[in-house]
């Protein structure tokens, strides 16, 4: 049973947890022994429609055959190797040939170490030690990044988490999402190494870019010498196989990737151009090293995701399900509320009536959406338990799990206060 696991894990974890924002699940979260398609099943014995799907990499679904296949094939030929093995070259060839942006790439082990490096590497190739970063866009646990990050960070009421130097947080220079004036602003007058952006915000509930806001900051930061960092550890390979940087057409500096090209397993990757990349050791002298580093198994199941991307309609069906889904709830809610949906990611401001910024999101009823989360979990649903997270949508969610789900929302809206 969930609750007595979860009575063993408050004495073995901090907050019962390994990563903070599973402890939001109330009255306590559930645990899950089972993923299949679209479904988590639960030590309770729940079958639960899974709409958070691993916090983003579970495009396809929980287990998909060809996913699980490949990592068994690997995994009866070891996998751990402390040499390079032929499926990273072939895992790097695919993400080289999809993504614009990159010449060359370094596989790490979490979305985390990816933008952790980029920092360094942007740092190191300009010789600069300034960051530009948006309020609210999360880019991973690391000293560089929590400053007024989104995700379980702004959820759990942190600004800045203890712990960081005072003279990192100084290297950290902040600007609210959409607002290029603040940028110009900082190159102007501020020796910036990088910028680094989320290209769709996903861990402040969903907000897409302005145009003029995204393809300004390329001209500006080319202008000033500046490199572009687009963080794609949620959109790599989920808005499309050329991620949020084809979709708009706008090619960044340097990439980070994780989550999708993990097939699930742990990863991270840098990507970008190659007299940059060839800045990372041993090439140049910007550190990196990891035991873990393009570890075969993730390898294998990031390779054999992105092949089912290539060759089926995935994107089609994850699309039309946020789509259908997002259409249909945003007509059931009587009270103000702003949808926002870019491909299979979506999220529900509650209570406001525009949210192009951290700020702005932050003014959405966040115990209304709460209630929605909790309430739909009940009924079998399973959406973040944030606001600040996103609600993604899997190549498994097939036309009767949307209906459910549709009928669920339908349900759980009439009962809580929603006009
Ligand atoms: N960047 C973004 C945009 C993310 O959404 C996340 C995680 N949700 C990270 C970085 C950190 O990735 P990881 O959790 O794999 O360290």
């Amino acid at each position: 049973m969930s609750i007595n696991l979860w009575k063993e894990a408050q004495q073995l974890f901090a907050g019962g947890v390994n990563s903070p924002v599973r402890a939001l699940v109330k009255p306590y979260p559930f645990y899950t022994s089972k993923g299949e398609g679209p479904f988590l099943i639960t030590e309770d014995g729940k079958k639960i429609v899974d709409y958070v799907l691993g916090y983003g990499p579970l495009i396809l679904g929980h287990s998909p055959e060809k996913v699980r296949n490949k990592i068994m094939e690997q995994v009866q030929k070891g996998w751990l190797y402390g040499t390079p093995s032929r499926i990273e070259v072939e895992l790097a060839k695919k993400i080289i040939f999809h993504i614009p942006s990159a010449q060359k790439i370094r596989f790490v082990n979490s979305g985390t170490e990816a933008t952790m490096n980029a920092i360094r590497l942007v740092r190191g190739f300009t010789g600069r030690e300034k960051i530009i970063k948006f309020n609210g866009n999360y880019h991973g646990a690391h000293d560089y990044g929590l400053i007024e990050a989104g995700s379980a960070v702004s959820e759990y009421g942190i600004t800045i988490s203890k712990g960081i130097p005072k003279d990192i947080v100084k290297t950290v220079l902040l600007c609210e999402y959409n607002d290029l004036t603040c940028v110009e602003k900082y190159l102007k007058e501020e020796n910036v190494a990088g910028v680094i952006m989320e290209p769709v915000m996903g861990n402040y509930g969903v907000i897409p870019p302005k145009t003029d806001f995204i393809k300004g900051i390329r001209e500006l930061t080319s202008a000033f010498g500046t490199l572009l960092i687009f963080d794609e550890v949620i959109t790599g390979f989920r808005l499309g196989l050329s991620g949020a940087q084809g979709m708009f057409g706008v090619v960044p500096d340097v990439t980070t990737l994780g989550k999708i090209i993990g097939g699930g397993l742990p990863i991270g990757a840098i990507a970008g151009r190659r007299e940059i990349m060839d800045s990372i050791t041993p090439a140049g002298e910007v550190f990196n090293a990891g035991t873990f580093n393009a570890n075969p198994l993730s390898m294998a199941a990031g390779l054999a995701t992105i092949e089912e991307l290539e060759h089926t309609n995935a994107y089609e069906i994850s699309n039309e399900a946020a789509k259908v889904i997002s259409q249909e709830v945003d007509q059931m809610m009587k009270i103000d509320h702003v949808t926002h949906r870019v491909g299979s990611m979506m999220q529900f401001f509650l209570g406001v009536k525009e949210v192009k910024n951290a700020t702005e999101a932050k003014k959405a009823n966040k115990s209304l959406y709460l209630n929605l989360h909790e309430q739909l979990l009940k009924e079998g649903v399973f959406i973040p338990p944030s606001q600040l997270e996103t609600i993604f949508t899997s190549a498994s969610h097939s036309q009767n799990v949307i209906n459910f789900t549709i009928d669920k929302f339908r349900k759980v809206l009439r009962e809580i206060k929603n006009d």
